[in-house]
């Protein structure tokens, strides 16, 4: 093991080896916590880095520069709106230009985990493309305001009728909010260790009394961009999702991700609302230094093993929920599409369990519907993206099982929750507001309007409150910003890995 003066020492060599003019087109900012020398108390502050200066970011909110420029130069969680505003200066952005809401809390927590954090966290800039090492036309994972902006819409029984809104909500609000929803006493909304949740109820857009029967359905558009999908809802393209908001609030700032703004780090937050550092899923690929394993939670063969990555103290709102809910018959919580399902009564991922497949859901592709003879295509030219194609099959499914959950009234669960994935695919294949993109919003909620009439032909629709939301937000990357921190991390000779990339870990030296 390293001692503190060695993983300090290290760690500062691998801040400035990243932080070299050379490499800012790449790298937007490097982070990582630190115990401020002479502080007494011993508790870790975040600190961010680039070409630029050097900031600590105390709890407080206050930034105290070290050198140079802040490179978080605003944390504005509305940033860049109204919509115009952010198309109208779409990037690549630099960090001075850029906005990282809830800079410290964030980082802070990324860190807070004692054998899974990294000792560094690399920000790709919103241009970085790095295809050869796994990254996208349109990619997500950033700090920064847009990465991380999720929408956020809440809806039907129990929600005022506010429409669209100026303020925003973070992802870890989620789970407090549909457990609230569902008739979990304030009480009831903490950790397994009594502890209280990162996120709170959003009471401001719910009405006071809560009905007797409660039946809440969360719905997740994976990486759907917010303004892109507000937008797109207001000019009458998504009939279902302005049928949501006419019933209901949506905020122009969505809800913001917590870091990495990537896929199992935020389902994980979403429904268990806990910052990374609390749940343990620090990323979709991070190294547990205890196991000594490499751990890949985001991936077709694995996001039926979620439950073995959850720290002890996590509850999820499943659990949240079945311990309040008493029912004669019927699911009390069902989970559809999603990994992180655990306790929940109906869930898709425990029949992949079941199934025994070694490899999971990725074994189980001749199950899916055929693509080709969906519905709710609207471009067919779009399956040929192998991604889309499968997302594509999943959603089919996963729409197939709302209507088994949803067969009657009676047997509807307290709370269903329903991911759904193509519009991951869309942005990731062509970046927000891309042909691809907006096509995987519009299949997306074709499905939802199939199933909202589903629900009017059980004559129960005003009876369901419903949250609509995402993961993370989108960013368009620029080709020519290609490269890789990866030859100036070697050169300091020092053992490190770098998962992701992005997450490094400084590692004892060999013994000889
Ligand atoms: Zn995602």
């Amino acid at each position: 093991m390293l001692c503190p003066a060695q993983v300090s020492a290290r760690r500062e060599s691998v801040v400035r080896a990243l932080t070299t003019p050379d490499l800012a087109s790449i790298v937007d900012l490097v982070v990582w916590a630190e115990v401020a020398a002479g502080d007494l108390s011993g508790q870790p502050v975040a600190m961010a880095a680039s070409h630029l200066g050097r900031v600590r970011l105390h709890p407080d909110g206050s930034h105290q520069v070290l050198e140079g420029l802040d490179p978080i130069a605003s944390e504005d969680p509305m940033a860049f709106l109204p919509y115009e505003r952010e198309c109208a200066i779409p990037g690549p952005r630099t960090s001075r230009e850029n906005a990282y809401p809830y800079a410290a809390s964030r980082i802070l927590s990324l860190f807070a985990d004692r054998a899974r954090s990294p000792d560094v966290a690399v920000v790709h800039t919103p241009g970085h493309f790095f295809p050869e090492q796994g990254g996208h036309v349109g990619e997500h994972g950033s700090l920064d305001v847009i990465q991380s902006r999720a929408p956020l819409l809440l809806s039907g029984r129990g929600v005022e009728a506010r429409g669209v809104v100026d303020a925003h909500a973070r992802l870890v609000d989620v789970c407090p909010t549909l457990a609230s929803l569902c008739g979990v006493p304030a009480a009831g909304l903490c950790d397994a260790h009594g502890h209280p949740l990162d996120g709170r109820v959003l009471t401001a857009y719910l009405k006071s009394e809560r009905p007797a029967q409660p039946r809440v359905i969360g719905i997740l558009w994976d990486g759907a961009h917010c303004g892109d999908l507000l937008e797109l809802a207001e000019s009458g393209e998504l009939p279902g999702v302005a049928r949501l908001i006419e019933n209901g609030v949506a905020l122009r700032g969505g809800a913001v991700a917590q870091f990495p703004s990537v896929t199992l780090t935020n389902h994980t937050s979403i429904l268990t609302g806990l910052g990374a550092g609390r749940h343990g899923v620090l990323g979709n690929v991070f190294f547990d230094r205890e196991s000594g394993e490499r751990v890949v939670p985001n991936n077709a063969s694995t996001w039926h093993r979620s439950a073995e990555w959850l720290r002890p103290a996590v509850r999820t709102v499943f659990e949240m929920v079945n311990s309040v809910v008493r029912r004669a018959a019927g699911a009390r919580t069902a989970c559809v599409d999603e990994a992180v399902d655990r306790g929940a009564d109906y869930s898709t991922m425990a029949m992949i369990r079941d199934s025994g497949s070694t490899s999971g859901a990725a074994g189980l592709g001749d199950q899916l519907p055929d693509a080709w003879a969906s519905s709710h295509v609207r471009e067919k030219a779009h399956l040929a993206d192998p991604y889309f194609s499968w997302c594509t099959q999943v959603d089919d499914l996963g729409l197939d099982q709302m209507r088994q959950l949803w067969a009657s009234p009676e047997s509807a669960p307290t709370l269903t929750w329903w991911a759904n994935i193509v519009s991951d695919a869309g942005h990731h294949a062509g970046g927000p507001r891309s042909d691809i993109a907006r096509d995987s919003l519009r299949d997306s909620d074709s499905r939802l309007v199939s199933f909202l009439e589903h629900l009017d032909g059980l004559g129960v629709t005003d009876q369901v409150t419903f949250l609509l939301t995402a993961d993370h937000g989108f960013e368009g990357s620029d080709p020519a910003l290609t490269g890789s921190w990866r030859p100036a991390l070697d050169a300091l000779q020092i053992p490190f890995r770098d998962e992701g990339p992005g997450f490094i870990y400084l590692l004892p030296d060999r013994e000889t």
